[in-house]
């Protein structure tokens, strides 16, 4: 196998974009670092899928039958672990290409995890919350057999929430007969959750901002940022950034953008969305065209919302110094060709939203333990982590003149290529 597309394998995982975009990457880094071919073999498959009809009666009395999928990609260096999904897009290459992200980054952080997703593909938005709470509970159901605290470790991500892990979280303490938090992360508070958790994959983004304004000799008070998403990751990784002194000036979601110049009052516009209203309709900005969103002029220039944003249409438009990819897979393999001829600092994903998988990993840790830890450990041990990453791979770039993007693959490749090596082939 190379990196040539005409040699790219025959996907059982669809012809999904997403799913040729990592083993694309995948390739190029088995290029890079000159892997055995016979490990590429094994990490360019996911280890295992599951495919569920997830059926549930709707409000009006009617049976749908949503698709959910879980992939479980690497189960070398410990359970897998990834977030589930709920959005109309969701398929099994895309699951399959969110799995193999996460076992990179889980190297890259060293966490004793490998990686996986899950999905259903649906409109979260449309649903109510007593039918996404039946959805939630009968594709636990259908999964039981391959999650666990040991196996399998699901967490929240697109479309899901604190609630949606408590449900799960249920529906798998029933069917085992005890409460197990353990079976996932990013849970309320109250059921075993960790504090810091919901706010941890912006927070980690915004470590590596600092750093790398750091590097580009810009000060926060002097930096400008739009972020595109508004979610969980987009909205603490604008309040995060405000805390610091960063101006932004553009925000957007699925419904629309909105833009301020002279720069967006974040707490003011949380609350708007917190009580119900569209983003677009906040009165302290104007509405912009959302496509014209990620080519605003600004220091940081942050994709929080869906895969394939930045692509070899718009890459060449961009006019920010720092790219912090806060979403999974923002930016095409096409669109980074592009971009390697500027002087653009790119923020990875596998190390750039890292901070979420990370307090992940503390929440799973104290719940194992039943010991738990304040808020002030959990940030300090996460900035301590994303730091320590966020130098390994900037060092590895600079002295080998690689892309941080490969520079990142590279150190999470290698570290589950080393492991498989060791641990040999069964049988
Ligand atoms: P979320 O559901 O909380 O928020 C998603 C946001 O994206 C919403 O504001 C939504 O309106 C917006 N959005 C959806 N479609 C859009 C479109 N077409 N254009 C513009 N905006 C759009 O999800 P999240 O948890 O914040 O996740 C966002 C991204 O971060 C995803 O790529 C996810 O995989 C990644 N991520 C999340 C976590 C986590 O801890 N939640 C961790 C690592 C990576």
């Amino acid at each position: 196998m190379d990196a040539n597309h005409k040699n790219l394998p025959k996907p059982v995982y669809g012809e999904s974009p997403t799913y040729q975009m990592a083993v694309l990457q995948l390739l190029s880094v088995a290029e890079h670092i000159h892997l055995d071919q016979n490990i590429l073999e094994r990490l360019s498959k996911p280890k295992r899928a599951m495919i569920a009809a997830v059926p549930i009666r709707m409000d009006d009395g009617k049976t749908h039958t949503f698709i959910g999928y879980r992939v479980q990609h690497s189960l070398t260096s410990g359970p897998s672990k990834g977030g589930l999904r709920y959005h109309p897009s969701v398929d099994l290459g895309e699951v399959a290409a969110l799995a193999m992200w996460m076992t990179w980054k889980c190297a890259i952080m060293n966490l004793p995890f490998g990686g996986a997703k899950g999905g259903i593909a649906c409109d979260p938005d449309k649903l109510s919350i007593g039918e996404k709470e039946r959805l939630t509970r009968r594709f636990t159901e259908e999964i039981l057999p391959i999650i666990g605290p040991r196996m399998d470790v699901p967490a929240p991500d697109l479309g899901t929430d604190e609630q949606t892990m408590a449900w799960l979280m249920d529906t798998y303490s029933m069917s085992v007969g005890y409460a197990c938090p353990e079976i996932v992360t990013g849970k309320p508070i109250e059921l075993g959750g960790c504090v810091g958790r919901r706010e941890a994959t912006g927070r980690g983004v915004v470590y590596c901002i600092m750093q790398a304004l750091q590097e580009i000799g810009i000060s926060p008070a002097n930096a400008t940022a739009v972020v595109q998403g508004f979610g969980n990751v987009g909205s603490v990784t604008c309040q995060e950034l405000a805390l610091r002194g960063v101006k932004i000036v553009a925000v957007g979601d699925r419904y629309g953008a909105i833009a301020n110049a002279a720069g967006i009052d974040v707490p003011a516009l949380l609350k708007h969305v917190g009580d119900g209203k569209l983003l677009k309709e906040f009165p302290g900005a104007r509405e912009i065209d959302p496509d014209d969103l990620l080519t605003i002029s600004c220091t940081v220039l942050v994709p929080a919302a869906l895969e394939r944003q930045i692509t070899e249409t718009n890459a060449g438009k961009l006019k920010c110094r720092i790219l912090a990819e806060a979403a999974n897979g923002p930016t095409t393999p096409e669109a980074d060709e592009i971009l390697k001829a500027t002087d653009l600092f790119i923020i990875p994903d596998v190390l750039c939203n890292a901070g979420g998988v990370t307090v992940s990993y503390f929440e799973w840790v104290q719940d194992m333990q039943q010991f738990f830890w304040d808020e002030a450990q959990v940030n300090q041990k996460l900035e301590q982590l994303m730091l320590k990453a966020f130098h390994q791979v900037r060092s590895l770039a600079k002295e080998k003149k690689i892309p941080m993007r490969l520079a990142a693959m590279s150190l999470g490749v290698q570290k589950v290529a080393k492991e498989k090596k060791r641990r040999g082939l069964y049988p």
